[in-house]
């Protein structure tokens, strides 16, 4: 049997790219938590420099060699010659370095530098333009990334959307055929759900949870909820930026940031479980795997899915709060007396169509989602005009959430992800919602009392389920087959659509 020393020379070349992306990776986040605004041009060129030489090291003769000597290039499998055949993990590794050399490979290493230099720009003047609710000034980088990203389908390369090349290097193999039904299915469901909650009589008072709740009480709360989540602070940390995130330089280094405002308790609080939840799946990665795909994460959408596991299937659950919420009440003992159990996990959930994504409750954010999809598949297929995002946003918000924003910062402006070129990856949010539902079923299936655990406080006999069954395989599996191999069944937005008709039925007495 060949093994993974076989292919030593590789992993010691994958491992010294890791090296460089974790250093770019560092300096994205210290861009994010600590970097002075006059840093921003110098890091933009750092940042570029780096992800060219990572870049340049994939696609060199050597790696062509090695590849060529043990991949087929037409299936994009192993080549199985000789006696010995490969291990399971040496075909994986082989499987996905392929495809991110062929991918990798098809850029022009000039086109590779121009990109990560002009989204590291554009970060910093959408930043600016948000906090300046001044559309125009971002126009001009927006205009240039749109048409980066779709100088970059050409080059990778689809068959029916340049979307589909975009959406594969988030979600791998996704395309707007398989997508774009789901989607549907998803709507029909949600929206007449959404009209009955709004129909009915009753009304969830939410105003106690935006008294002023001090900041360093609301840090040192989500401090201990991501620590009870098993989230390990000698492999971590938690800092505050302006769009909450996690980025891992290796799983013994995996970062959280959150960001509070005082009247505010959701934010912040969701925002800790949310990225938690992503830092499990990194903190969960193999350590002696780094650097190669068996050691990476699988996709967005799964990524996603863990957040929103924790964010919403627990952390959103009344067995949740059985444990946490005496805690919470300790921790600000003046702001919460006189509101029971239920009418916060009451206020929790409460649903309003609202203008910030992030912030949306569990029924209306996947249409946020599909608001952004129709929008970016309009800009890369369709060839529309940048200049007229935002009537195109405002129009839409009016369209699926009744409500249109007064400015664009809380419209157009409000995510970072366009300016960092990441056009196709707004989907991966709603896979990992319907992800989500599947894997916390099932986790109810295998976990004996899971729901009684939970409400202990014994968060982490999820995490080690989730380790066991997610984590820990990194990219050993296609997307599709980690799905089938944890819930017997494949991606469907029914699980999803089940769970939220009988929360917000129970929540809104729903006949
Ligand atoms: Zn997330």
């Amino acid at each position: 049997m060949k093994t993974l020393k076989t292919l030593a020379p590789l992993i010691a070349r994958l491992t010294e790219i890791q090296h460089l992306k974790s250093a770019a990776s560092l300096l994205s986040w210290d861009q994010e938590t600590y970097m002075p605004a006059g840093g921003g041009e110098a890091r933009a060129d750092q940042l570029a420099t780096l992800e060219g030489l990572a870049h340049d090291k994939l696609v060199s003769p050597d790696v062509k060699g090695w590849l060529g000597q043990w991949v087929d290039p037409t299936s994009g499998l192993a080549r199985e010659t000789g006696a010995e055949p490969w291990d399971e993990p040496s075909r994986a590794l082989l499987r996905e370095v392929w495809r991110d050399y062929s991918r990798a490979n098809k850029l022009p290493s000039e086109f590779v530098t121009r990109l990560a230099r002009e989204a590291s720009l554009s970060q910093q003047v959408w930043v600016e333009a948000r906090a300046q609710n001044d559309f125009k000034k971002f126009l001009p980088n927006l205009r240039t990334l749109v048409a980066l990203k779709r100088e970059e389908a050409g080059y990778v390369g689809y068959q029916a959307s340049p979307y589909d090349a975009l959406m594969d290097s988030y979600e791998p193999g996704m395309t707007v055929a398989h997508i774009t039904p789901l989607f549907a299915a998803l709507k029909a469901g949600l929206l007449p759900l959404l009209r009955r909650v709004l129909d009915s009589p009753i009304r969830i008072d939410d105003s106690f949870l935006h008294r002023t709740y001090e900041a360093d009480r609301q840090m040192e709360f989500g401090k201990l909820v991501l620590t009870a989540m098993g989230y390990d602070f000698t492999r971590g940390r938690l800092d505050l930026s302006a769009h909450p995130f996690t980025t891992s330089f290796h799983p013994t280094d995996v970062r959280v940031t959150t960001r509070v405002f005082e009247t505010d308790l959701p934010s912040c609080l969701f925002s800790c479980i949310h990225e938690g939840g992503h830092g499990l799946y990194d903190q969960g990665l193999e350590p002696e795997r780094y650097g190669t795909p068996l050691g990476d994460s699988l996709s967005l959408g799964i990524h996603e899915s863990q957040s929103r596991l924790w964010e919403n299937s627990v952390g959103r659950s009344l067995s949740f709060w059985r444990c946490f919420y005496p805690m919470l009440q300790q921790v600000f003992p003046h702001q919460l007396p006189g509101v029971s159990l239920e009418q916060f996990h009451a206020a929790i959930n409460r649903v309003q169509p609202s203008l910030i994504r992030v912030e949306a409750d569990e029924l209306t954010y996947n249409l946020h989602i599909m608001i952004r999809y129709e929008i970016e598949r309009a800009l890369i297929e369709d060839g529309m005009d940048v200049a007229d995002l935002p009537g195109a946003w405002n129009e839409k918000m009016r369209t699926y959430l009744g409500i249109v924003p007064e400015t664009d910062s809380t419209g157009v402006l409000q995510d970072v992800h366009w300016s960092m070129g990441a056009i196709g990856y707004f989907p991966t949010y709603t896979l990992g919602n319907l992800y989500a539902a599947q894997f916390y079923d099932q986790a109810r299936l295998e976990i004996l009392n899971l729901e009684d655990h939970i409400a202990a406080g014994q968060l982490t006999v999820l995490t080690k389920w989730l380790n066991q069954k997610i984590h820990r395989w990194g990219r050993t599996f296609t997307v599709e087959h980690l799905v089938r191999r944890v819930t017997g069944g494949s991606l469907s937005p029914q699980p999803f659509l089940d769970y939220v008709e009988q929360k917000y039925g129970q929540l809104y007495r729903l006949g």
